[in-house]
């Protein structure tokens, strides 16, 4: 198997051909099932975890993820709720004492050794840690300069190994609302690619694309008015999930142990 480790370059020359569009769409309506699947059901998205569950759960989803990835060995990096009060280890960006409020909206941040997490149902804890731990593993096996220079690859990665932790958890507590979060961000970037890339080649998009929406979609539509392509995310995960189902779920610790400094 040739190595997944991708520059962003070549990840958007190889992903970005007309020949993509049939499989894309495939995998797209797939994942649009599930997600009306999903939303069909009544189902209990858990209660809002406090820091000390979160915590445990940290513990857990590290021993998951180093074992998927190849990782084991690394430590885990601050964590952080927001509403909690930085401890005297903070650094950067906040001071020693600051409280983390809602300002990063709807998400997680990953910088310094730190994570910082907005609260969240228990259905989306696990996804999320191991979506931010994944970023601070990438750091520190393919170097800061890599991943500096690569965010389609490292959020595609991030993707890919939150995915494996949803399965995990879904599995292990026969819940499948831990699937929620990873399927609607799996449908709103393969939607993001697919629209884009029948735009560029002229071709007119599947009728069931339309009528399903993913929760954050508008913040793919922003970033390609702005940028004229799709999101890293976007891409990284629509590369990346296409090799996964073609190659296995091997290839994530695969791409970090190829990784040469550049
Ligand atoms: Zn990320």
């Amino acid at each position: 198997m040739k190595s997944m480790l991708k520059t962003d370059k070549e990840m958007l020359e190889s992903l970005l051909k007309k020949a993509n569009i049939s499989v894309i769409e495939g995998l797209l309506l797939k994942e649009g099932e599930k997600l009306e699947g999903l939303r069909l059901k009544s189902l209990d998205y858990g209660k809002y975890v406090s820091p000390e569950r979160l915590r445990d759960l940290a513990t857990e989803v590290k021993f998951y993820v180093d074992d998927f990835l190849g990782s084991h060995g690394i430590s885990f990096p601050i964590l952080y709720q927001e509403g909690e009060t930085f401890g005297p280890e903070a650094t950067f960006p906040f001071k020693p004492g600051s409280i983390v409020y809602e300002f990063f909206g709807n998400q997680c941040y990953m910088d310094k050794n730190t994570i910082i997490l907005v609260k969240e149902r228990m259905s989306s804890v696990p996804g999320s840690i191991a979506h931010e731990y994944a970023h601070h593993v990438q750091g520190i096996m393919l170097g800061k300069d890599f991943v500096k220079a690569n965010d389609c690859f490292i959020e595609g990665h991030s993707r890919g190994v939150e995915r494996y932790i949803a399965d995990v958890f879904s599995s292990k507590e026969s819940d499948e609302t831990f699937m929620y979060d990873i399927t609607d961000s799996n449908f709103f970037e393969l939607k993001g690619v697919y629209i884009y890339l029948c735009e560029k080649y002229g071709l007119k998009q599947h009728p069931l694309v339309s009528k399903i929406m993913g929760s954050n979609e508008d913040m793919e539509w922003d970033y390609q008015q702005k940028n004229g392509k799709p999101s890293p995310y976007a891409i990284g995960n629509t590369f990346l999930y296409m090799k996964e189902l073609l190659h296995g779920k091997g290839i994530y610790g695969e791409a970090l142990g190829k990784a040469k400094p550049l």
